[in-house]
């Protein structure tokens, strides 16, 4: 049997489409230099994890996650994990703080989501998106679906924990490719991956409790679990997803459009232009959350109702946007 040893969990391959994860007692920070066991915090994790990924999975969020197996395992689906770790920040914390001097608690207006490199010897590295598609860890494509889908995963989670009175700072999120090719969400969502303050008192929840020795992790992290499991009716989130296509003729095809702007710009002597193509814009609106699959339609729209691929090209990307209120 196949097995894979992570810093707090044990993978299993059960078969070329499944995985066992196992959620151990071990807890660590900075890179592995702090190390512990702290009882019972597999299960806590196990446990919030699941009901997390229950939740995404009723929003229709895409995720590796299909059943708990027992207080310390999780039935997901095997995937090819994409070495890029996704931050969404809400508020100042962390290394965002550490790297540009501002103060912990400071509000964004808007969500910021970040990349970090997944290589541990070079500890984690911000990695623009550029870069990042520069070295083949992600294509384009990939981008931006999972910007779009981790903001979706924050207006979600925003909200499930406001309705417990907690504030969520930040989390990561890591993407994997299933068997099937799918752009899903993986590896774990708990306490040890995101940062939630009690709202009223700004008292702190998660693993920073470890990180900075404040005690009593295990606690907050069961007090954090107890609150969700008072979940019995997920509040209704109005998602608003936007698909943009650009559409341009090909190169090698004449635009008589072009032309005519060109020659009107050369003799208004504008000087240094080569030539100018006109294009189209269409953005479409679903009040559903991102997805791959939801890209790929608009890709077929694209293709098979707004331009003619004979002669055109097409340019598509994808992003979330929150219009409403709740959280
Ligand atoms: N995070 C994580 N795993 C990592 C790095 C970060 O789960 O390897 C989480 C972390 O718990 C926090 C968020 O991502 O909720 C942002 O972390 P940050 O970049 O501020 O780094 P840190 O302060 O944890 O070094």
């Amino acid at each position: 049997m196949e097995r894979y040893s992570g810093k707090a969990k044990d993978i299993e391959l059960l078969d070329e489409k499944e995985v066992k994860i196992h959620f151990r007692d071990s807890i660590s920070a900075f890179d592995g230099e702090k190390t512990e066991e702290l009882l019972n915090k597999g299960e806590v994790n196990c446990r919030t994890s699941a009901k997390l990924f229950e939740i995404l999975n009723e929003y229709n969020i895409e995720t590796h996650y299909l059943k708990s197996i027992s207080s310390r395992d999780l039935l997901c689906e095997k995937v090819d994990i994409i070495p890029v770790e996704i931050v969404c920040r809400n508020i100042a914390a962390g290394s965002f703080c550490r790297r540009y001097g501002i103060e912990i608690g400071t509000n964004f207006d808007q969500p910021l989501v970040e990349f970090f490199l997944k290589e541990d010897e070079l500890h984690d590295p911000l990695i623009t998106e550029e870069a990042a598609i520069l070295m083949n860890y992600l294509s384009g494509e990939d981008a931006t679906i999972i910007k779009a889908v981790t903001l979706a995963v924050n207006h979600i989670l925003r909200n499930i924990f406001k309705s417990i009175s907690l504030v969520l700072v930040d989390f990561k999120l890591e993407f994997g490719r299933s068997h099937e090719g799918k752009l899903i969400i993986a590896d774990e969502i708990s306490a040890d991956t995101m940062r939630l303050w009690e709202i009223n008192t700004g008292e702190i929840k998660d693993k920073d409790r470890y990180r900075k020795d404040l005690g009593d992790v295990i606690q907050h992290y069961k007090d954090i679990l107890e609150r969700l499991e008072t979940i019995t009716e997920l509040p209704n989130i109005e998602f608003n997803t936007k698909t943009n296509i650009r559409i341009s003729l090909k190169d090698s095809v004449l635009d008589p459009a072009g032309e005519v702007t060109f020659r009107s710009l050369k003799r208004n002597e504008y000087e240094n232009i080569e030539s100018v193509r006109l294009g189209k814009n269409a953005s479409i609106k679903f009040s559903s959350v991102p997805s791959e699959s939801l890209y790929k339609k608009t890709q077929e729209i694209s293709n098979r109702i707004l331009s003619n691929p004979l002669i055109e090209e097409t340019k598509l990307s994808m992003e979330y946007f929150e219009t409403s209120n709740e959280g």
